[in-house]
């Protein structure tokens, strides 16, 4: 963008723009902010911590009194981890909705920790429904708290968490979201989407460099974790509890990870805020699929379920195509893509996120075309299995 052109430091062919959904690309004045040394127990550092919390409570939106925002050390799986030992009690049970790595993530972490649980898998990319949930709960009421993925980054879908919200709450359950790859670019508000605590973090759609995860919960929920975690470092309650009485973290802070994400969270606000990131990131999804789509390629998912975080393209079927030769193309053009993860047909995924405009989505473009055609590819239109999974999906 164009204050990173005027400072020389914009992406290229030696520091490609990453459509990647995070670590992503981040504005110049973001890494900027990396260079003071800050003292953890400093009163600036102090100052900062407290902003950063008050900043990202208020991104909550409506309803979020009866919350607070606790920080947590370490990427965004360490705050998922700490979210689910904190809040989910040791006798309780937990039914994880999983439509792809992330939910399966989640179940894994519940396996590791020796929490009851149930999956509701619904595969690579078909989206959990309310009904289904419904369903669920009515059938075992031992499930104390659902775990759903607000946006599942592997496929790209843009779960349904408003109707599973409705349905966890009239069942009389909490709500745990893994809203990693959405929060500060899709809206969560508590009063729309009632949830018991929610976890994000520092290098997705709020645009700072890796580092820390966060978690909003409500107040009662931090309070009654008291004592729960199976972890001393992943204990939310006494994070909180620690943060509320001294305004530091328990343990070394990633100190300059904060001092970029006040900045970024300062360019969030400029751009609008949460309203205004989604339009950014809408355009830039629109850009990109329609240019993609005159190029004839395909993307798995319907407009209905496409988020404007990352989007899955199905790989040409044409034998001349191979995704580590396009890979390579396009980051000698200065765009670095990422490989898909689906089982059951090959794809690769282009992301929307991070300091990237349209015209950076229309270089995407140009640049896929290129390879296409330095590769010999006649055609990327995708395999006929290809097309007939995302039938499939359509019926869902
Ligand atoms: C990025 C992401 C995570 C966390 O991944 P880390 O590599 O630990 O930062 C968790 N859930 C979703 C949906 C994500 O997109």
């Amino acid at each position: 963008m164009a204050e990173d052109t005027a400072s020389g430091t914009q992406p290229g062919a030696d520091a490609p723009f990453l459509l990647t959904p995070g670590p992503l690309t981040t504005a110049a004045e973001v890494r900027q902010a990396m260079l003071r040394d800050l003292g953890s127990w400093d009163s600036d550092f102090r100052e900062m911590t407290a902003r950063l919390r008050a900043c990202l409570l208020e991104m909550a939106g409506r309803g979020r009194e009866a919350h607070d925002c606790v920080p947590m050390q370490g990427s965004g799986t360490f705050a998922v981890e700490a979210m689910l030992g904190s809040f989910i009690p040791r006798d309780g049970k937990a039914l994880v909705l999983a439509n792809g790595a992330y939910g399966q993530r989640i179940a894994a972490i519940l396996r590791t920790l020796g929490r009851d649980h149930v999956v509701i898998d619904k595969g690579d990319y078909l989206p959990p429904r309310g009904a289904e949930v419904a369903a669920a709960l009515a059938g075992d009421p031992s499930i104390s708290d659902v775990v759903v993925v607000h946006c599942e980054t592997s496929s790209g879908i843009l779960n349904p968490v408003e109707e599973i919200a409705e349905a966890t709450a009239a069942a009389g359950r909490r709500l745990l979201i893994d809203s990693m790859s959405a929060f500060g670019a899709l809206p969560l508000a508590p009063a729309e989407v009632p949830f018991e605590a929610m976890v994000s973090s520092a290098n997705k759609c709020i645009e700072g460099v890796p580092g820390f995860g966060f978690v909003i919960a409500r107040r009662q929920a931090l309070e009654r974790a008291k004592g729960n975690s199976h972890s001393l470092s992943l204990d939310l309650h006494d994070q909180w509890a620690y943060m509320e009485r001294t305004g530091q973290w328990r343990f070394t802070p990633p100190t300059h990870v904060v001092a970029a994400f006040l900045k970024a969270l300062e360019l969030h606000a400029a751009e609008g805020g949460t309203a205004g990131r989604l339009a950014r990131y809408e355009r830039n999804r629109d850009v990109l699929v329609e240019g993609m789509r005159a190029l004839g390629f395909e993307t798995l998912l319907n407009a209905r379920w496409l988020s404007p975080i990352i989007v899955t393209f199905f790989t040409p079927a044409d034998p001349a195509f191979s995704f580590a030769r396009f890979y390579e193309l396009l980051k000698a053009k200065g765009f670095i893509i990422y490989p898909g993860k689906l089982t059951v047909v090959d794809s690769f995924r282009i992301g929307c996120i991070g300091r990237l405009d349209e015209t950076v989505m229309r270089g995407v473009v140009r640049a896929a075309g290129e390879a296409l055609a330095e590769m010999g590819v006649r055609s990327a239109a995708p395999p006929p299995e290809a097309l007939a999974e995302r039938a499939r999906l359509s019926a869902a």
